[in-house]
Order: C-alpha cells, then structure tokens, then sequence
C-alpha cells in the first residue's frame, strides 16, 4: 500500500506530465484517497502562491475529507472539490479522481461530438460513449457534483460540457494517463472529421488483443514521467 509522501509525490508528478502534455495550466485537479481512510489528498485552489501545474511540491499537497472539509493543508482545497468528493462517495472502486480543461476533448464535449475507439492503445477509454453532463457551473457543492457523479456511472471518463472532463480510476498513474489518451482520442477524431471522412471505428476484439498485450499502465506513466522531465530511480 502506497504510503501518504509516496501519494504525495505521484499527485506532483500528475500535475507536472499533465501541464507539459498542455492538459491544464494553471486549471484543473488531481486527487487520490488516502488508503484505509475516509480521507482525499488534492492539489490546492490555485492562488497566488500556487500557480502553474509543473512547480506544485509535494509538500503543497492538501487533505479533505469526503464533505469537502479542509483537515490539513497551508493553502485551501479547490472549490470544485466536489468533483471528487461525489465521485468517491458513488464509486468505492474509484481511488483516484483526475479534473482538467483539456481543449480537444473539451471541444469534442462542446459540439456533442461522439470521441470514438479509433486508435488502438487508447480505444479501451471510450468503448461506451463518454457520458455527457450538459452544466457547464463550477462544481462548488454536493448537488452538482452528485448529478455529475451519476453522469459518469460507472464508467472512467465523462464530460463536463463547456468545462473539462474527469478521469477517474484505481490509481494516480491510470487517472492521469487515461485523461492523456482521451485527449489523444479527441483530437485524432477532430482530425478526421476536419478532413470532411468518417473513422472506422475499431471494433472490440481488436481492442481487446491491443488491451492483452502486455504493456501495462506502469510502461506508459514512465514515459510521460521521462518526457516531462522527471527522473527518479
Ligand atoms: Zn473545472
């Protein structure tokens, strides 16, 4: 069981791979439960002091618990903690709930246009059609982040259309690369539709042999690490 510095530290490294793939800027949130707790680790409101994605430590780190309430942490927790909160509330399976504005799938969400499983790494995300919640408010209190969690069901990605999108999954890593290959998706989509065709979408056993290839989650988080710059072990 991963420990809190340990959590501490993966919650860096997703804001800094996520600001360099242009995924946030200053904008957007990942968090993680504390194991055995009813506990959230989150990426403060962003403030004057805390400001772009790639510069937040460790250490900036703060803790809520599962009502949004601040128990430990120099800087606030963000108002759109809710997001989370409700998710982990809906979702016991969920350990790690991932918020950003990124432009492609958000553009996607904006024109109601379905991101379909058209490469093959990634295809797995959006099998099912991402779900769409048609609110675009910030999600600052439990109403709306219920009727976002209900949204999202029991899929790992949903739209916050005319706002971001979440990914959420069993761990920081999965979280965070799953919002990176939804944007991979989004744009390739956008693409294909900008040059006036139709994609062939990828039909599920060939999704399923890519799935059972044996490059797991850790493989591709190393990458991101390694390109944006983070060298540990
Ligand atoms: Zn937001």
């Amino acid at each position: 069981m991963a420990t809190e510095a340990e959590l501490r530290q993966l919650l860096a490294d997703a804001c800094r791979i996520m600001f360099r793939y242009g995924l946030t800027d200053y904008m957007g949130h990942p968090s993680v439960r504390l194991p055995g707790t009813d506990r959230v680790l989150i990426k403060p409101r962003h403030s004057l002091r805390i400001r772009s994605q790639d510069r937040i430590a460790p250490e900036d780190m703060v803790i809520i618990d599962l009502e949004g309430n601040l128990i430990e942490g120099r800087d606030g927790p963000p108002s759109e903690r809710f997001i989370h909160t409700c998710i982990y509330r809906a979702r016991p399976d969920v350990q790690s709930v991932v918020h950003t504005h990124q432009p492609m799938a958000v553009i996607m969400g904006v024109a109601g246009a379905p991101i379909q499983p058209i490469l093959h790494t990634q295809s797995r995300l959006v099998e099912r059609p991402v779900p769409i919640w048609p609110c675009a408010k910030l999600v600052t209190d439990n109403e709306l982040g219920s009727q976002l969690a209900a949204t999202l069901g029991d899929h790992s990605v949903a739209h916050l259309q005319g706002h971001g999108i979440v990914s959420v999954a069993p761990t920081i890593q999965e979280a965070t690369v799953g919002a990176i290959h939804l944007e991979q998706l989004a744009e390739a989509n956008y693409k294909v539709l900008a040059i006036g065709r139709q994609p062939r979408i990828i039909p599920s056993d060939e999704i399923g042999q890519n799935r059972d290839s044996g490059v797991g989650v850790d493989v591709r988080w190393a990458y991101y690490a390694e390109r944006a710059g983070i060298e540990r072990e």
